[in-house]
């Protein structure tokens, strides 16, 4: 990308000062700053892969007081900071490219005991998406935050960037799901945020602030994690539909059905054909499709399901369907939804878009987005999947052939403009749940108005007034 090279090599031969590095050298452990060339490598980047990595070092604390004083110093120097987390986003939000000190939370990733009486786990941030499940499974609890990267990505970069995932429809974004915060500011301050309170009433929730800001606020050290039930014996099944209307039809369908959904999630056939050719995985189905989707439901009344999927055929509302009859189906059902990601990166160039709609605009939306398609996309290939039940679309351009890599991004970033015009029309957002990141700061105003950008600049100053905080990410100061 023409404008990911420019980026890089303007900055990434900044240096850090020598006096910075002297105080490090002096009060932390020695193996706290690493400038091995493939860990700069490695910690310079995330899932985004458009931008070239150039930190000038990765520093691996093991404590909030060591997060506490490294701020300090960086504040007092000047070194501009990159919190780091499982690095599985896809907006370039944890990306170095211009010489930045990675903060990396990786060794900080201690779970305390399970709190099963207050349904809640402390842990510091470096935790893992699934060994944070895994501690929490003995005790018939979860945190359902859940998605494809959930065996990489950490309980820190979760909640900086608000992570979103494959069961919002049930439980909502991360969010939901974070009953207290320690965070470290720009200045070095540790702040407890909210403890493991349910209820708290006592003015401005701060714990907010921090939640979705992406790095740019403060560190987040540790957090108490509000946990759940684990969820009963789930029901998956894959029904194949025409199109992305009758997606819909099927959607408003199943929101009236006798179960319980947590996930309904569609894709189209360019997607499955992707995913057979990369994983070679097979489709359940004889003839091929326009679209399919994978919905997942508890179903208290079984003979009542029994009647409302006969229905499904008998109203034209699918033209197949399966559903997986144990858990080795039901993963191999999912596979085929949550290999999409890495299938279209592993096999072609693309430009990924992540925009949710209010449900009830989808359908308007849809018929719309498909005139834009034809005039700004004429004959390429489009890869539409996504987490629909939640209005959020994944809009994957794939780049044609015939088209070299910069004129293709160049042409994708102009083409974006229309789409998220129609998507301010239909009262919709930009980023559904990748976050803004580098990747779509320049869109940023498509979703939020002129008042509220100001008003998160005077946010940033007065919490980061040295700009040290991850930079350049969300919005330029
Ligand atoms: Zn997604």
């Amino acid at each position: 990308m023409a404008r990911c090279v420019k980026y890089a090599c303007a900055m990434s031969t900044a240096a850090l000062p020598a006096d910075f590095l002297r105080a490090l050298a002096e009060g932390f452990p020695s193996d706290f700053l690493s400038r091995e060339p493939s860990e700069l490598q490695e910690y310079g980047r995330d899932w985004t892969r458009v931008y070239t990595p150039a930190p000038s070092a990765v520093a691996l604390p093991r404590t909030t007081d060591e997060v506490s004083r490294l701020l300090s110093l960086c504040h007092q120097h000047h070194v501009a900071v990159v919190p780091s987390g499982g690095r599985t986003g896809l907006a370039g939000g944890a990306v170095a490219a211009r010489g930045e000190l990675v903060l990396s939370l990786r060794r900080m990733n201690r779970m305390d005991a399970v709190d099963s009486l207050g349904n809640t786990v402390r842990v510091q941030a470096g935790a893992v998406t699934e060994a944070v499940h895994q501690h929490c499974a003995p005790y018939g609890l979860t945190w359902p935050v859940d998605f494809a990267s959930k065996g990489s990505s950490t309980v820190g970069g979760n909640i900086a960037t608000n992570a979103g995932g494959v069961k919002v429809i049930r439980y909502g974004l991360t969010r939901q799901w974070v009953l207290g915060l320690q965070v470290v500011t720009a200045t070095g301050q540790v702040l407890e945020l909210n403890g493991a309170l349910e209820k708290n009433n006592t003015g401005t929730d701060l714990r907010q602030l921090f939640i979705g800001s992406e790095g740019t606020l403060g560190v987040i050290t540790e957090a108490t994690l509000k946990l759940t039930r684990l969820p009963g014996k789930q029901d998956v099944f894959l029904f194949a539909v025409p199109d992305v209307a009758a997606v819909l039809r099927l959607f408003r369908d199943a929101r009236q059905a006798p179960l319980l959904i947590s996930a309904y999630e569609f894709f189209t056939d360019l997607c499955l054909a992707r995913v057979q050719r990369h994983r070679k995985l097979r489709s359940p189905f004889e003839a091929p499709s326009g679209c399919y989707v994978l919905l997942e439901a508890e179903s208290p009344d079984a003979s009542a399901v029994e009647a409302w999927l006969a229905s499904l055929f008998e109203r034209g509302l699918v033209t197949d369907g399966t559903q997986a009859q144990g858990m080795a189906q039901s993963a191999e059902l999912w596979a085929l939804r949550e290999s999409i990601s890495e299938s279209l990166s592993a096999t072609g160039v693309l430009h990924k878009n992540d925009i949710s709609l209010p449900v009830a605009a989808l359908e308007a939306f849809c018929a719309e987005l498909d005139s834009v398609f034809r005039a700004r996309y004429p004959g390429w290939e489009i890869c539409l999947f996504g987490h629909i039940g939640d209005g959020n679309l994944h809009v994957n351009i794939m780049k044609p052939d015939t088209l070299e890599k910069d004129a293709f991004f160049a042409h994708v970033k102009q083409a974006d403009h229309a789409m998220f015009e129609l998507v301010r029309k239909h009262g919709g957002s930009i980023s559904a749940e990748h976050g803004i990141g580098l990747l779509k700061k320049d869109y940023l105003a498509y979703s939020r108005a002129p008042a509220e950008l100001e008003l998160l600049r005077a946010l940033k100053r007065a919490l980061d007034p040295q700009g040290i905080l991850n930079p350049g990410k969300i919005l330029d100061a």
